[in-house]
């Protein structure tokens, strides 16, 4: 089944990607924000400026028109309010030619008046210029229709209310007014359609300037002026008011680029449109900004474009960093190789990744055998050189799939893909042992490396606590049982497991309660029985109870901080009984201390128990330290070595405990200062019934008095086995036969007449 495993991702790339990409974004989105913000307040500025403008430019226009309402009453006053034109205009049979140089005539070249008429007291029309051409007066009936209202405002037959322009007789001026004539006029004037066409319309009383005259039957006459406010007139708002290409509309019909205002009379009356060709500052401004503008946004753009570069080159650096950094908390500095927080990693994305599928992989965990000796004893740099080829060693093994992780100290994990069964794992792992043959060089050392490796296959849905269990189970299994040795989890191991849990926590409550006593077991000469010394042998006291033997902790003298807890509790008692039976004269001969191991791994353990020795003044020779074969085997052995010469230089005797149940040689015995034997129990047992026991046994101690070496035969319980012993030449030995342990206090008995004692008696 293909299974893609791969290694944990980081994400340093994508993270990269991911801030280039914001990056960039925040940039241009930044950019055009600002290019549009500031392009939509030119447009805007520019636009309020045109309105504002084009508002400007329509009061201008809108002025021009009503001020030419005024300026055409104050043009009609030069010839209006004059004795003779009054005389002309009252005259039975007026001098039209005289009227014509000066009004019609006059008005029209001096101020361009359009049309002039002349009304007399009763409203008829006795002259009439247009153009400057005297026409007939009977034209005034054309116009009478739409300016006939002025005539009968200023006559006072009408109720109108007074205009801006009007000086009405014995009427206030209009709130507002823009009258420019003297008082001396009257005149009713206004802008109205005339004809279709916007005008300026100024109906004025023709009165004389002086007093005395008698004012005429009827009234007196009027003078009625119209100009167009057409060409003429859009000239001059032109010229004076700079208003652009003005034009008069009767519709609303603005080209491109015009606009428009509605002219209204004084009282409301559409009179058409005003059209012009608006000035517009804030358009000009914009078109004469534009180049400069779009320099200006190529500067940003450039600007914008070296910044984003820098940026995003900042946060590659970061996201290096990063990556970096991701990179350190996920490795190992020595042997670069993934740490424990990677491993965890990966084994759950293993385990996630064949959640629906579950595919099944390896995990294996390894253990450098004795590396703290090697730190200790021939430095770091010899421990740091052992950890890494130990970790080529096992790297070159594995596929491209497999992860190799450090997980602390001397600790390595793999994962292995497509192990699906334990018979393969074994043989990987054997293949695996096989590499620490040859020994690591570390400058001029030949330093032996071996490990230990506990195996487990992921079955069914096991979670990584449990797979991690279960191969942390099988290391466990594979150190207890040796050094350099693999083992691969099985179901029994849990229960071996709870066991030996059992058991440090025994040795942990039993230290902590301080019930550890030390039993003496007699060893006697077998040819008389007489006390030639005592084994220390370990029991827990419980303060109301049986004595207990060491079984129920056995697996602490594996552990060596357990161990040598404990062995320091032994060693305190045995000599404080020591010094009491020496006090007491009691003849104990010497006493035997177990040391294991594990004790002996710390390299300590003769330097301690030689001072403790001094310090309570005890000759060494009083004491043996017994050891079991396995203790000279494998690494390390020569420390245990250094250990013993210096405990037999002082003259303490070693013994070779359970000997020929393990694998020592005989070339251990040269090797090591051993000067006592001890035949293990099981051959002793049996020695009767099984002839290759006796065998077994006969060859030991012709080998014991080859070397001059004491041979103690264990665990003898019968007269007979003692007789057989005796006649095979063993003169030493130890059981049930002559006594079991027995506390302190009943040692004396043992070499002097009894006495009584228990092991409660210690603890009181
Ligand atoms: P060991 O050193 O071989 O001790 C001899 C064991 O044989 C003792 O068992 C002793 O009680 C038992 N024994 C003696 N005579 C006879 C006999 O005639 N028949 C039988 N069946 N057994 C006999 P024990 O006291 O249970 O100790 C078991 C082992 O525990 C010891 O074996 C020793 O390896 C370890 N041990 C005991 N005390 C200490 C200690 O203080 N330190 C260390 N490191 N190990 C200890
Ligand atoms: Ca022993
Ligand atoms: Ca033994």
């Amino acid at each position: 089944m293909a299974w893609d495993i791969r290694r944990p991702t980081t994400h340093t790339s994508g993270a990269d990607r991911t801030i280039n990409v914001s990056i960039s974004k925040t940039i241009l989105a930044v950019v055009l924000a600002t290019i549009c913000l500031a392009v939509g307040g030119a447009l805007w500025a520019a636009h309020e400026s045109d309105v504002v403008s084009v508002e400007r430019q329509a009061q201008l226009a809108e002025h021009a028109m009503e001020s030419s309402v005024d300026e055409l009453a104050l043009q009609q006053e030069t010839v209006a309010v004059w004795d003779e034109s009054a005389q002309q205009a009252v005259a039975v049979k007026p001098d039209v030619q005289w009227l014509e140089w000066n009004v019609g005539g006059y008005l029209n070249q001096l101020f361009g008046h359009d049309e002039t008429y002349i009304l007399d007291g009763y409203d008829k029309p006795i002259y009439a210029d247009i153009k400057g051409q005297v026409v007939s007066p009977g034209r005034y009936g054309a116009r009478h229709s739409e300016i006939g209202h002025l005539i009968e405002s200023l006559r006072g037959r009408t109720v109108e209310p007074v205009g801006i322009h009007d000086r009405s007789t014995g009427r206030q001026l209009a709130h507002g007014s823009t009258v420019q004539t003297t008082s001396r006029s009257k005149h009713d004037s206004h802008l109205v359609e005339v004809g279709g066409r916007p005008a300026a319309v100024s109906a004025m009383l023709i009165v004389p300037a002086t007093q005395g005259y008698v004012k005429p039957r009827g009234g007196w006459p009027i003078l009625v002026s119209i100009r167009y406010l057409d060409s003429n007139f859009l000239d001059q708002l032109s010229a004076r008011q700079l208003i652009a290409d003005p034009r008069f509309s009767e519709t609303d019909n603005p080209g491109p680029g015009e606009h428009s205002i509605s002219l209204r009379t004084e009282w409301g009356a559409s009179m058409g449109y005003l059209i012009w060709k608006p000035e517009l500052p804030g358009t000009r401004i914009l078109s004469r900004l534009w180049p400069f503008t779009a320099l200006m946004i190529l500067i940003l753009a450039i600007y914008v474009t070296v910044i984003g570069r820098r940026l995003r080159q900042t946060a590659q650096d970061l996201a290096s960093a990063e990556g970096e950094a991701a990179r350190l908390a996920f490795h190992d500095g020595l042997t670069g190789l993934p740490n424990r927080a990677f491993f965890q990693k990966s084994l759950d994305e293993w385990i996630r990744r064949g959640h629906l599928d579950p595919v099944p992989f390896a995990l294996v965990l390894l253990d450098v055998d004795d590396f703290k000796l090697i730190n200790d004893s021939l430095g770091h740099d010899a421990g740091d050189a052992v950890l890494l080829a130990f970790a080529d060693r096992v790297r070159s093994a594995i596929g491209p799939q497999d992860i190799m992780a450090r997980l602390g100290g001397d600790e390595f994990a793999l994962l292995l893909a497509d192990y699906s069964d334990d018979q393969r794992l074994e043989a990987f792992c054997r293949r695996l042992l096989h590499r620490f043959d040859m020994p690591c060089v570390h400058g001029s050392q030949n330093i032996q490396v071996r490990a230990s490796i506990g195996g487990a296959i992921r079955k069914a849905k096991d979670s990584a606590v449990t797979i991690l269990k279960h191969a942390d189970l099988a290391l466990y299994e594979s150190k207890a049982t040796g050094k350099g040795v693999c083992r691969i989890y099985h179901p029994k191991m849990w229960n071996s497991l709870i066991g030996r849990r059992e058991m440090m926590s025994a040795a942990n409550q039993a230290l902590a309660q301080d019930n550890i006593r030390p039993f003496y077991q007699p060893k006697v000469s077998l040819e008389d029985g007489r006390v030639l010394g005592f084994e220390a042998l370990l029991r827990i006291c419980p303060p109301d109870g049986e004595p207990i033997g060491p079984d129920v902790l056995a697996a602490a003298f594996e552990d060596s901080a357990l161990a040598s807890a404990i062995s320091d509790k032994m060693i305190e008692q045995v000599l404080e009984d020591i010094v009491r039976w020496r006090r007491a004269g009691v003849d104990f001969g010497h006493v035997a201390i177990n040391a294991s191991a594990a004790e002996l791994r710390r390299g300590d353990y003769a330097e301690r128990l030689l001072a403790r020795l001094d310090l309570m003044r005890i000759d060494p020779s009083l004491i043996q330290v017994e050891v079991t074969e396995s203790v000279l085997l494998g690494r390390g052995a020569e420390h245990v070595e250094r250990t013993f010469r210096t405990l037999a230089n002082r003259g303490i005797l070693l013994a070779l405990d359970d000997f020929g149940t393990g694998f020592a040689s005989l070339s251990h015995l040269k090797q090591f200062p051993v000067a006592i034997i001890k035949i293990d129990r099981t051959f002793i047992r049996d020695l009767q019934i099984d002839a290759g026991d006796g065998a077994i046994v006969d060859a030991l101690i012709g080998l014991g008095q080859a070397l001059k070496i004491d041979v103690v035969a264990e665990g003898i319980e019968t007269g007979a086995q003692r007789d057989f012993l005796w006649a095979l030449g063993c003169r030493l030995g130890q059981g049930y036969l002559f006594s079991e342990a027995v506390p302190a206090s009943k040692v004396p008995p043992l070499v002097v007449p009894p006495s009584t004692a228990d092991c409660g008696e210690r603890a009181a």
